[in-house]
């Protein structure tokens, strides 16, 4: 399908989980990749939604931003923008955030004194975001709605790509391996793999994230048919 006649909704960015007012739990996800995603979906046409983790990266052009603290709030976010009743639209999700599995099981409402911590720290799960989304598809009937994950691995990159694309019910898992230095998390250039739920692979040669986000979109396009 044409790029220009879709919407698109891009996760980009790490979430923030917070232990208090000025404590939280992270990882260094810069944004770029999902950011870069954007900005190419954008290019080919498309209305697109960028729901951002805190990063420090301004809005491609022809981008709306909706901005997420924690993974509920993102999830939340993108569950507003994808479910809105119009079934009929066809949506493509890709999730390139680095979404937090955990976060505290409690939130202090003040800053806490080192006294008062405990060294231990009891952790809930936080939504799978994408796991939600298909979810949703199935039981309130989103029969044109494409969700595209992310898989960073550092070992059996493609096998567990695999198995994350059959967990999440994806239609198609951009697998990267991040154990080479310069690739992949927080950095400029990445070495991606697409995997699709038949378990068939694409290989893209390692790129700078601009140039792999626009072959991406494009692959992410062709499954809307
Ligand atoms: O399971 P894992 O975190 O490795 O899967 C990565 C993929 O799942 C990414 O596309 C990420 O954005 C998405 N994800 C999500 N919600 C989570 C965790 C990961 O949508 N809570």
């Amino acid at each position: 399908m044409n790029a220009a006649g879709l919407r698109w909704v891009i996760t980009a960015g790490p979430t923030r989980e917070f232990i208090d007012p000025v404590r939280f739990l992270s990882n260094p996800s810069s944004g770029r990749m999902g950011f870069a995603l954007a900005q190419a979906a954008a290019a080919a046409g498309g209305e697109t939604v960028l729901v951002a983790g805190p990063v420090e990266l301004s809005t491609p052009p022809g981008v709306r931003r909706i901005d997420a603290v924690s993974a509920r709030e993102m999830c939340a976010a993108c569950e507003g923008v994808v479910f809105d009743g119009e079934r009929d639209r066809t949506t493509v999700v890709i999730a390139a955030a680095a979404v937090a599995d955990w976060r505290p099981a409690e939130c202090a409402a003040r800053k806490l004194k080192k006294r008062e911590m405990s060294p231990v720290l009891r952790l809930v799960r936080n939504p799978d975001i994408l796991k939600t989304l298909a979810l949703r598809r199935e039981r309130e009937g989103y029969p044109k709605l494409h969700l595209v994950g992310f898989a960073a691995e550092t070992g059996a990159v493609l096998d567990e790509a695999r198995r994350k694309c059959r967990e999440k019910a994806l239609d198609m898992i951009v697998a990267n391996d991040v154990s080479t230095p310069g690739f992949g998390f927080a950095a400029r250039r990445n070495c991606v793999t697409l995997v699709y739920p038949g378990g068939e692979t694409v290989e893209f040669p390692p790129a700078a994230k601009a140039v792999l986000a626009r072959k991406i979109v494009r692959a992410a396009a062709e499954l809307c048919g």
